[in-house]
C-alpha cells in the first residue's frame, strides 16, 4: 500500500464525503484524489524519482496535497519547520538537497535566501503565486486526474527531522510501508464508527510527524479540519463551528486550552476523544482537562519521528480505568499497539521482567528505515532488529508501558538513579509552580546535583525553602532538587518541548 493510497482506497469508497475543511473551504475525497494525482503528474515533468521536495509553508490545502502526491510521484517529502531561523532551513537544505522548494509569500525571503545558498534547488513553487516563482496552481492544472505508474513501498516517501530535543535534529527515512504502517497502527488501535461522520481537528504543524494524524483520519474516511497553525482561540473556534469529535493534542496545547479565558463560553461536548502525546504529560493538566471535557475519552500515546507515530497508546477505554480508581494509570502511555512490539531491555540488551526500569525498543513495519545520510547513527539506533527509542521505561504486570524518562535525562548523583521525570510531576503539583525542568550538573562529591528549574505562576515566586520542603515530603532525599532557579519562561524548541541541554549549560 502507498501513502497515496490512505486518500485513495477513500476516494473510492466515499468520493462525496468531505476530506478536508480549511480556512472556510471543503473538498471532498474525490477532490483531493484528483489533485494529488494531478500534482503527482506535475512534479514528474519538474524533479525526478528519489529528489527531496521541500515544504515550508504553514498548514494548508496544498500541504494536504503534497503530503500524498510527493510520495506518489516517486519523491520525498521533506516538511521544513517554519518556525526555524533561515539559518537553520538552509542547513537542514543543505544536509537533505531538495530541487524542488514548495513555499509561500510569508516564508519567501527564508526560501530565497535558503535556494541562493543551496545549489540544488533548482524551482521554487508559491502556493500564493507570488511573481517570479512557479505558481502551485501551474503544477496541478491540467494534468490527469488518474494515477502515475506506482513507486515501490519501499521506497523513501517521507523524510522528516526530529525535533532536535537532545541534538542535532536527524532526518528519518520513511518509506511508504512506515508510513502507512504508523497510521494504520493509530486507526486499528482506536477504531471508530464511519457511520458516525467523525470530525478530526488537527492542530499540529504537518512538518512535525504527528501530522500523521490526517492520514489517521482519512484511513477511515473521516474529515479532517485542518488548522493553519495552532491557537487556543483557533482551535476553540473550529471545534464551535465544525463539530469536532475527535482531536490529538501536545501537553503545551492542553495547557494553553485550560488557561484561555474562552474556554468556559465554548460548548465542547462534541468532542468524545482526545489523544496527547509527544511529550511527558504533566498529570495535573491531565486531571483538570479530564474534569473540563467531560464527554471525552482521553488517551496517551507515545511515538517518534523515527516510528511514523506511535507505538503504544491506550486502548479504545482510554483513562476510563483510571476514572474508576485507578489514578496510577493516568501516568501510563498503554499497551503495544497492534502492528507493535516492544520491550525493555537492560544495558546489555537482555531483556527486563515487569517493574524494572531500562531502554524502551520497538519493532514492527512502522520503524524507519535509516537516518538520512548519518550511517553511524542508524546503526547505533538498532540492535538485533529492534529500534533503540532512547527513552526508559517501565512495564507493569499486566502489560502497560510508563515513559520514565530519557535516557540522556537520567540523573546520576552517588550512585542512585534520579529520573528528571519523576522530580518535575512533583514539582509541578506546587501551586506556584506553571512549569519545571529537572536536570543534573556535575558535583565534585556526588557526581552530579539535582537541580530545578522553574517557571513560577505568575508572580509568585516559589522560594527554595518551600520547594525542598515541598519535595521532601513527596520524595526519597536524594532525589529533591539541592538548587532551584526560577525564570521567566524555559528555553523550548519549535516543538514546545524543554531543552534540556540548554538548561545545563546555563545552570553550568
Ligand atoms: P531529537 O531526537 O532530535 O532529540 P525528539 O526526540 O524530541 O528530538 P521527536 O521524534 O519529535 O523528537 O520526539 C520523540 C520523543 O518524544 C520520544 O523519544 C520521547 O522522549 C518523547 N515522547 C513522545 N511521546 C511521549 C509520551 N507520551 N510521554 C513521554 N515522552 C514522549
Ligand atoms: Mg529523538
Amino acid at each position: 500500500m502507498l501513502i497515496s493510497d490512505v486518500v485513495g482506497l477513500a476516494a473510492g469508497r466515499e468520493p462525496e464525503a468531505p476530506a478536508l475543511v480549511f480556512g472556510g473551504a471543503t473538498w471532498t475525497f474525490g477532490q483531493v484524489h484528483a489533485e494529488v494525482c494531478q500534482l503527482a503528474h506535475g512534479l514528474r515533468e519538474i524533479a525526478r524519482a528519489g529528489d527531496r521536495i521541500a515544504v515550508l509553508t504553514e498548514n494548508s490545502h496544498e500541504y494536504v496535497l503534497s503530503y500524498y502526491a510527493v510520495p506518489l510521484a516517486g519523491m520525498v517529502l521533506l516538511p521544513l519547520n517554519y518556525r526555524l531561523t533561515p539559518r537553520e532551513i538552509a542547513d537542514l537544505l543543505t544536509d537533505a538537497a531538495p530541487t524542488v522548494l514548495i513555499t509561500e509569500a510569508k516564508y519567501l525571503d527564508t526560501a530565497r535566501h535558503a535556494a541562493d545558498t543551496v545549489p540544488s534547488v533548482r524551482t521554487v513553487i508559491t502556493i500564493d503565486d507570488v511573481a517570479g516563482t512557479t505558481p502551485f496552481r501551474e503544477v496541478v492544472e491540467g494534468r490527469p486526474e488518474t494515477e502515475p505508474e506506482r513507486p515501490d513501498e519501499n521506497a523513501a516517501g517521507w523524510l522528516i527531522y526530529t525535533s532536535g530535543t537532545t541534538g542535532r535534529a536527524k532526518g528519518a527515512v520513511l518509506t511508504h510501508r512506515n508510513v502507512v504502517a504508523g497510521a494504520l497502527n493509530a486507526a486499528l488501535s482506536w477504531p471508530r464508527a464511519v457511520e458516525d461522520r467523525p470530525v478530526s481537528l488537527i492542530p499540529w504543524p504537518l512538518c512535525h510527524i504527528a501530522g500523521y494524524n490526517v492520514l489517521v483520519a482519512h484511513l477511515a474516511a473521516e474529515t479532517v479540519v485542518l488548522l493553519r497553525r495552532y491557537s487556543a482561540e483557533r482551535f476553540l473556534e473550529a471545534v464551535q463551528h465544525h463539530g469536532v469529535t475527535t482531536t490529538t493534542v501536545a501537553p503545551t496545547m492542553l495547557a494553553m486550552l485550560l488557561r484561555h479565558p474562552a474556554l468556559d463560553s465554548c460548548d465542547t461536548s462534541s468532542i468524545t476523544r482526545i489523544g496527547y502525546g509527544s511529550a511527558p504529560m504533566p498529570v495535573e493538566t491531565l486531571r483538570e482537562a479530564m474534569t473540563r471535557f467531560p464527554n471525552a475519552g482521553f488517551r496517551a500515546g507515545f511515538g517518534m519521528t523515527e516510528l511514523a507515530g506511535n507505538a503504544l497508546a491506550h486502548g479504545p477505554d482510554g483513562h476510563r480505568e483510571a476514572a474508576a480508581g485507578r489514578p496510577e494509570l493516568l501516568a501510563s502511555a498503554g499497551k503495544p499497539m497492534l502492528l507493535s512490539s516492544a520491550r525493555i531491555v537492560d544495558d546489555g540488551g537482555a531483556e527486563l521482567g515487569p517493574d524494572q526500569v531500562g531502554e524502551l525498543e520497538i519493532r514492527g513495519d512502522q520503524v524507519f528505515s535509516e537516518y538520512w545520510k548519518r550511517p553511524e547513527a542508524t546503526a547505533e539506533a538498532f540492535r538485533e532488529g529492534w529500534f533503540r527509542t532512547g527513552d526508559l521505561a517501565r512495564r507493569d504486570a499486566e502489560g502497560r508501558f510508563a515513559i520514565v524518562d530519557r535516557r540522556k535525562d537520567m540523573i546520576l548523583t552517588g550512585g542512585e538513579n534520579v529520573y528528571s521525570r519523576e522530580v518535575e510531576d512533583v514539582l509541578h503539583q506546587h501551586p506556584a509552580v506553571a512549569a519545571a525542568a529537572v536536570v543534573g550538573t556535575p558535583d565534585e562529591l556526588w557526581g552530579e546535583r539535582v537541580v530545578a528549574v522553574v517557571e513560577p505562576v505568575g508572580d509568585r515566586h516559589p522560594t527554595e525553602d518551600e520547594i525542598r520542603e515541598f519535595c521532601a515530603d513527596r520524595l526519597a532525599g536524594y532525589k529533591c532538587p539541592r538548587q532551584l532557579l526560577v525564570v521567566d519562561e524555559l528555553p523550548r524548541n519549535t516543538a514546545g518541548k524543554v531543552l534540556k541541554r540548554e538548561i545545563r549549560e546555563r545552570v553550568r
